[in-house]
């Protein structure tokens, strides 16, 4: 399929002549076709959706769709089955299991995280007591990754916003640091026009200069031999390789490389300064433009102190919501004057640490609230993947998930009284009280789908 050629700056054209691996021809035949779709698979909430297309070669979760669905209109979608992300930005798997082959008992900080793609994408990689801080420094959008961060269910990622600035106070504490750097956006101009409209090379300097400050904001919060993985989705040299030589004259840093198939048609780019970096152009790979380096610290901070603290575990809120958790090793920890969350017990000190200069909106599980006679329980339990198996339940057809979701009134007969969890092809979707003779639905209000379901194909 072709669509309307893309018209692509000549500046851009002129500034990647010299890059290594670039081929105008194939770039420019590449951007008469639209834009790859791909998915990236729960590696806990199994279904057989997309489990038979056709597999991203650089991470196992990922698959490549032939055409885009409406992703709003499959209830899966919304009980996080599985993340829409581009597919060559899916090379973080194959980096951070390269790079990181035990990944239990680490820190790790995504720092320019929303709307989600890569802080998923980590959190289904980590043993359960490392912990994932996902930071967003825009509040609106900030929001839209915690929703994205509930849906994916993991007890252990934590979310935050901040100005890179705060968190590099946090001082040695990483051991892992995702850059995803706001960017001129190039490697996006099959999928979003906006980015083809806005590139300009002052636009491309005014991110550069972006990208350095962030990093130098930040360099102070990574422990010594912690890695920071830096990618942006600019093909522009003064974003890519241009900032890996800023980063080898400003810091201790030493590049990191991992082995690549070169079937996969990834391009591996020396900087300058002899920094490894991997570039992903649309005609040589199946995906968008990318670029992607690893590089470890080799300097020391001075070490930051556990204030003392005295464990805020509360003991009645535990016995009360601990049916909820198959995970019975949580901590019950009081976030506002009525509700609770669950935290591994690993993470208790951590949280003391960074609460002195963080701003966390959302640290562990959200569980709920004990009320008059009873726990209520929030949203976040539905989707999380320690929710308790012999939590009562019902199963719905997609009729009726969407309906759910749209937040209508449900007629189901016979169901139980009570707390029940709504259930789309054996995932929980949010929660329903019953009355007996009727629900009321428990989703948030601004969960609820907003588009037309009519059209949504019911089968
Ligand atoms: N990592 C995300 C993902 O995979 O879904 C995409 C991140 S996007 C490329 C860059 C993010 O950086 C945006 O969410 C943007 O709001 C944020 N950002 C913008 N200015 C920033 C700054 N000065 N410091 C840190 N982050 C910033």
């Amino acid at each position: 399929m072709t669509t309307a050629p893309i018209h692509i700056p000549p500046a851009l054209l002129q500034q990647l002549q010299p890059v290594q691996g670039f081929d105008e021809q194939r770039f420019l035949e590449a951007h008469t076709r639209p834009a790859v779709t791909s998915v990236r698979l729960h590696p806990v909430k199994h279904t057989s959706r997309f489990e038979a297309s056709a597999k991203v070669p650089w991470c196992n979760t990922g698959r490549y769709l032939l055409e885009r669905p409406v992703f709003t209109l499959d209830p899966l979608y919304h009980a996080g089955a599985y993340y829409v992300q581009e597919a060559s930005s899916m090379f973080l798997h194959h980096m951070l299991t390269s790079l990181l082959p035990d990944r239990d008992n680490l820190r790790v900080l995504d720092l320019c995280a929303a709307p989600g793609g890569k802080s998923t994408l980590i959190a289904s990689l980590l043993g359960k007591n490392s912990l994932l801080l996902s930071n967003e420094v825009i509040r609106s959008r900030a929001s839209i990754l915690e929703e994205n961060m509930t849906r994916w269910g993991y007890m252990n990622t934590w979310v935050c916003s901040n100005d890179p600035r705060d968190i590099g106070k946090v001082k040695g504490f990483f051991d892992v640091i995702v850059v995803d750097a706001p960017c001129s956006g190039s490697g996006l101009f099959r999928k979003d026009a906006r980015a083809l409209d806005e590139w300009s090379e002052a636009n491309v300097q005014l991110c550069s200069e972006r990208q350095h400050r962030i990093l130098a904001d930040v360099w102070p919060a990574l422990k010594e031999n912690g890695m920071l993985i830096y990618a942006t989705c600019s093909y522009s040299p003064q974003e890519d390789e241009q900032v890996l030589d800023w980063v080898a004259t400003n810091f201790e840093a030493k590049s990191l490389a991992v082995d690549i198939d070169s079937n996969w048609g990834v391009v591996p780019v020396l900087s300058n300064q002899h920094m490894q970096g991997y570039r992903f152009f649309p005609g040589k790979v199946n995906g968008e433009g990318f670029f992607i380096a690893a590089f470890q610290k080799q300097s020391a901070e001075a070490e930051l102190r556990v204030p003392k603290f005295k464990s805020q575990h509360d003991k009645k809120a535990y016995e009360q919501s601990a049916y909820l958790l198959d995970e019975k090793e949580f901590l019950c920890i009081k976030t506002s004057d009525t509700e609770f969350s669950a935290l591994m017990p690993a993470h208790e000190a951590d949280l003391n640490i960074l609460k002195q200069f963080v701003y966390l909106r959302r640290t562990g599980l959200p569980l709920g609230a004990p009320a008059a006679k009873e726990w209520l329980p929030f949203h976040d339990v539905a989707l999380g993947i320690d929710r308790a198996a012999g939590i009562p339940y019902i199963d719905v057809n997609k009729e009726a998930a969407l309906r759910f979701l749209k937040k209508e009134d449900m007629q189901i007969d016979n169901a139980p009284k009570g707390w029940l969890l709504v259930q789309y092809e054996g995932l929980g979707l949010g929660w329903v009280k019953s009355l007996g003779n009727r629900f009321n639905n428990y989703l948030p209000k601004h969960w609820r789908i907003r588009m037309d379901i009519s059209d949504a194909d019911w089968a």
